[in-house]
């Protein structure tokens, strides 16, 4: 049986099957350990948002995730009974106005399965029990006795991570000290089952969300004086307090309990060992960002590690991961922080949020701003390394836009293939000056359809997009500087694999 890999993973939870698929897309030589026999059925992540679609679109499997999935555009926010908001995500610019409510058991079932096709080897009952470095790269000791050997090892596996002890890397922050309430139950309401529904009062929150099979799912906060879960009857009561509409629980089918936490490693890479996923953020599940922020990290290492892997660029392309990742995520864990004690009602100052919220949350800006957030797209990378300074779309994910390449029609989430570079140019002058400027770079050239544009996107005739392999902008600026395309690729000794 084959023993050394250039990748091994370690967890097949959402994040390990992700960066396994990307990897082994790209030709790497990638395995999965897994210390379970069988796949999870313990329902978690639920909403999967527009960037993790739009990684997954690029992967060329969205179309099953929508299958097993439902879409939601809209999300409204109650206070004290009154719906005092309204977030649609219709205004996003993306193939992807909406989040797909999909648990967490078939988001594992689906990539494993993709794995699978592409002709990844997962291991189950394998449990990683101890890791060294010896003359032949990494060891990972099994627990059965077993070793095997590879030249990097990411640790996908959770927040518990093994990984993160033999790295001697620190996890600090808090845990919130509540338990909050998820079940899923079928439920006569009057209420939209097609929308997300927040209520919340001074004294907590339940939000409610459509799943695919007509039920749907509640979290709520709940005190209890022990550690059962509540009765039918308890839940009820909550519901019946919190949802303006009648409401009745006719079925619980699924409940669980969980506390909330906030955790940051305090790095992401040690030598050639990385940590991806929960192993090195935990958020409390208030918007939905853990998975989804594990998606982002699997997608930049597994660029990362293929460029490094194949020689197409030197090793300290991966210190970018850690520096561009972590900084992500502790902007994320503050977010989430601020957003778990104002849904959860904890540290709650009533009086200014009685005077704010109600006025604040229907504001044109609030409405704009908040699909944007919840979406994943307004997330933007600054670190100088990979980003160069410039206009407005640089260090975001490129917009969704009908592209042109030799009288071919793509769309530009199709042109991300987790490898190259491409350039997406707005307006048809100086093809001359294109190709003799970039002529020793093998970047594909893409020209915007300017009917297929959307008026909303701040890219104007005469500019440029230069996209890195991840689908985000490392550089947005005028035709004038297009040697800054060129000084880019010298300067990161990118070669490009076309
Ligand atoms: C109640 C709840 C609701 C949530 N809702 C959302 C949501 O709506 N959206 C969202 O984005 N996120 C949500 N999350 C967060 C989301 O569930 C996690 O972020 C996600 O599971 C992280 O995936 P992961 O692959 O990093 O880790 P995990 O899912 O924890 O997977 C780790 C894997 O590693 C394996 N493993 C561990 N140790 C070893 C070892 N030594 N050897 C071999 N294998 C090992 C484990 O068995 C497991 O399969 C929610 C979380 C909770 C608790």
């Amino acid at each position: 049986m084959k023993s050394h890999y250039q990748v091994l993973i370690v967890g097949a939870g959402p994040v390990g099957l992700l960066l396994a698929c990307r990897l082994k897309k790209n030709g790497i030589d990638v395995v999965v350990v897994e210390k379970r026999s069988s796949r999870s059925t313990h329902s978690k992540a639920l909403s999967m948002n527009a960037a993790s679609l739009a990684l997954l679109h690029s992967l060329g499997v969205v179309e099953r995730f929508k299958q097993s999935g439902k879409e939601i555009s809209d999300i409204s926010i109650y206070w004290d009974q009154q719906r005092i908001s309204h977030v649609d995500y219709r205004q996003l610019n993306s193939c992807y106005q909406h989040i797909l409510a999909i648990p967490q058991p078939e988001t594992e079932r689906l990539l494993e399965e993709y794995f699978v096709e592409l002709g990844g080897e997962i291991r189950r009952s394998a449990t990683l029990n101890a890791i060294d470095i010896g003359s032949n790269g990494i060891n990972a000791s099994l627990a059965d006795g077993g070793i095997l050997t590879c030249d990097y090892l990411v640790g996908c596996d959770g927040s518990h991570s093994i990984v993160r002890d033999f790295a001697g890397i620190t996890f600090s922050g808090f845990d919130y000290g509540i338990d909050f309430y998820l079940f899923d139950a079928q439920v006569s309401w009057q209420g939209k089952r097609d929308e997300v529904h927040y209520f919340v009062d001074d004294q907590g929150f339940i939000i409610v969300i459509p799943l695919v099979d007509g039920n749907h799912r509640f979290v709520l906060r709940c005190p209890r004086e022990d550690d059962s879960l509540p009765s039918q009857a308890e839940y009820q009561s909550v519901l019946s307090r919190y949802i303006p509409q009648p409401v009745v629980i006719e079925r619980v089918v699924w409940e669980s309990k969980s506390q909330f936490y906030n955790r940051l490693a305090s790095q992401y890479r040690v030598g050639n060992i990385f940590l991806a996923g929960d192993a090195c953020h935990l958020f409390s599940p208030i918007g939905g960002l853990g998975m989804n922020t594990g998606f982002q990290d699997a997608w930049n290492l597994a660029w990362k590690l293929t460029a490094v892997i194949r020689q197409r660029q030197p090793d300290d392309l991966l210190d970018t991961y850690s520096e561009e990742r972590r900084n992500m995520a502790a902007v994320l864990r503050d977010s989430t922080d601020i957003n778990t004690r104002f849904i959860a009602r904890i540290d709650r100052d009533n009086e200014k949020t009685h005077y704010w919220l109600p006025r604040f949350s229907n504001r044109l800006r609030a409405r704009t701003l908040h699909p944007q957030l919840f979406s994943g797209l307004a997330q933007r990378y600054i670190e100088p390394s990979l980003i160069y300074e410039g206009k407005r779309l640089t260090g975001k994910y490129l917009p969704y836009l009908t592209l042109i390449q030799q009288e071919n029609r793509v769309n530009s989430y199709d042109i991300v293939d987790g490898e190259n570079y491409h350039l997406i140019v707005y307006g048809e002058n100086n093809k001359q000056r294109l190709n003799t400027t970039l002529i020793n770079y093998y970047l594909p050239i893409y020209f915007v359809e300017v009917n297929g544009f959307d008026k909303k996107i701040e890219f104007q005739s005469g500019e440029y997009l230069l996209v890195r392999p991840d689908g985000f902008v490392a550089i947005h600026e005028n035709w004038e500087t297009l040697e800054a395309v060129v000084h880019y690729f010298e300067k990161n000794k990118i070669r490009n694999s076309l």
